[in-house]
């Protein structure tokens, strides 16, 4: 193995949601680290392929919609097929809808409860089930790497299904870290704070709502998906061994102002 902790070489990762933003970010920093990736979208995600090729790594896309558990087990089945293993899990898809509590409705809470939470767990199921199986590779753990937000921490305003979803991803993170750890497996989470994708496009164009976001941020800046990258390849490699049912959170310091 290798010395640097942190050299992903030989593993393979899955990303959902590796078309855009925070996805494509994470996909391309596991490929730098040396993972080949599978690249999980619901539309051809070719520019995130080709950042991934670019780096030497392979990429692999799987199409699928996340709106349901049903491609679950194909999702595993088709990248052991492909690259022999899976390795590392990132459930990085999600969806947000806005409306005010009182008027919120059914379709827009089952909508985002279904991806960002219902999903996120079966997948997991389903690749846990592989890397604490009997094909489990003996020299690394499995590593799954769940995408929470600030809003598993805080309440939000005009978001309930998201800010339910992700207050669950935070929970859920902590059982499956507790359940799956002694069968090698890692289960953390990156808590993102405001980073500029296609989920936050409505808080950038609102005049007030930016600058309130902006005063708030030690760093000042709003975070590029290229700021999740370190995280996620830390978490996905042999340095967070030791490390369970984590939530880091990468937010240029909102969460300690
Ligand atoms: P984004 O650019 O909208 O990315 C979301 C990704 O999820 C897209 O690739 C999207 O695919 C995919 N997706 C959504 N529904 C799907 C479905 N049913 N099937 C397959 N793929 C689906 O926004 P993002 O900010 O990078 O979001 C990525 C994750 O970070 C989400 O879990 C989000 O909640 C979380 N997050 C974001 C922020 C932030 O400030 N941006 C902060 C905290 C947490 P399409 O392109 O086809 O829609």
């Amino acid at each position: 193995m290798s010395a640097n902790a942190f050299d992903l070489t030989g593993r393979t990762a899955v990303v959902t949601g590796a078309n855009t933003g925070i996805g494509q970010g994470i996909a391309v920093a596991l490929a730098q680290a040396g993972a080949d990736v599978v690249l999980v979208a619901r539309r051809d995600p070719a520019e995130t392929r080709r950042l991934v090729e670019d780096t030497g790594s392979r990429a692999h896309v799987v199409m699928a919609d996340l709106s349901s558990i049903e491609p679950c087990e194909r999702i595993v089945a088709e990248t052991v097929e492909t690259f022999g293993q899976l390795d590392i899990l990132v459930n990085n898809a999600g969806i947000i809808r806005r409306n005010d509590a009182l008027d919120f409705s059914e379709e827009d809470w089952d909508a985002v409860m279904d991806v960002n939470l219902k999903v996120l767990f079966f997948l997991s199921q389903a690749a846990a089930r592989h890397m604490s199986g009997s094909s489990r590779r003996e020299d690394t753990r499995g590593k799954i790497v769940n995408i929470a937000s600030m809003l598993t921490f805080q309440g939000g305003v005009r978001v309930p299904s998201y800010t339910a979803s992700k207050s669950g991803v935070g929970g859920l993170t902590k059982l499956m870290a507790n359940e799956w750890a002694p069968k090698g497996i890692n289960v953390n989470a990156i808590a993102p704070g405001y980073i500029a994708t296609n989920n936050t496009a409505a808080l950038q164009e609102d005049e007030t709502r930016n600058r309130q976001i902006l005063e708030r941020i030690p760093e000042g800046r709003w975070g590029n998906p290229s700021d999740i990258g370190g995280a996620a390849v830390f978490l996905a490699s042999s340095a967070a061994d030791y490390v369970q049912g984590h939530i880091l959170a990468v937010d240029g310091g909102w969460l300690a102002r």
